[in-house]
């Protein structure tokens, strides 16, 4: 066992209505879930609040994006002090759609991931390649260089959970494979240990995500470097709570 609490996100993307989110949290607050699994909802910026009075109390609460300010003339935005003053405590940073449709840099994100954890917020740091990338053979180098820009603007790692998602599985209902997915975590390990510190690379979570569903769910938590997923589209159907408990 390594220690470190097993930690599943669920990112509905900009999906859902009042009728279906109080649905989803109707299920999460009837299910049991697992206690030794923490719980992380993504939900759409207009929707925290209602979200948050749903939601079972131990299940956190995350914005999807938060810019690299506090507050201003930034019309559209929203600053991780917003996040916090409306009861959520994480904000997922980084996803690929934010990177390839928003063209998010590595810097941009590495820049606005600093300034929510300064602002209290924990961050899911989300890192992965494109099929393209892997098919070149720079799955390695790819996650190296955006784990080297978060490593740049990033001084305390304790609130910090990373994704790993290659870009190719997300959505894509083409999962990794469990080896695939613990080669990738293992060389992340590996690189934290070498470029941040061997505690960071011990204690450090490290989520699987792309097309994680309950039925291949419970053979990725067995990987030892896999400690929780970032789910997309099953997190907003009734088997997200497999996932949840797949470790039981
Ligand atoms: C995601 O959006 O982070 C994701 C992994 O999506 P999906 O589970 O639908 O592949």
């Amino acid at each position: 066992m390594s220690g470190r609490k097993f930690c599943v996100g669920g990112n509905w993307k900009m999906n859902g209505d009042q009728k279906s989110i109080a649905d989803i949290c109707k299920t999460l607050s009837s299910a049991p879930l697992d206690p030794n699994t923490e719980v992380v909802i993504g939900c759409p910026a207009i929707y925290l609040m209602y979200a948050r009075n749903l939601l079972p109390c131990e299940v956190g609460l995350a914005g999807q994006n938060a810019y690299k300010v506090e507050k201003g003339a930034f019309t559209g935005e929203i600053s991780p002090a917003m996040l916090k003053d409306i009861g959520a405590d994480w904000v997922i940073l980084g996803h690929s759609e934010r990177r390839a449709i928003f063209k998010e840099s590595d810097e941009l994100i590495a820049e606005k991931a600093q300034h929510a954890l300064d602002q209290g917020l924990k961050v899911i740091a989300c890192i992965g390649e494109t099929l393209e990338e892997r098919e070149a053979g720079k799955t390695n180098e790819v996650v190296a260089r955006q784990m080297c820009a978060y490593a740049q603007k990033i001084k305390d790692w304790q609130n910090v959970v990373v994704a790993y998602e290659p870009v190719w599985a997300i959505g894509t209902g083409k999962t990794a494979t469990p080896d695939q997915a613990q080669e990738v975590h293992a060389f992340l390990r590996q690189w934290l240990s070498d470029n941040i510190s061997k505690d960071v690379s011990a204690s450090l979570r490290i989520q699987y995500g792309g097309s994680v569903t309950a039925a291949n769910a419970k053979e990725l938590a067995k990987k030892p470097d896999i400690d929780g997923f970032l789910v997309g589209g099953a997190s907003l159907k009734p088997e997200f709570v497999e996932i949840i408990n797949a470790r039981q």
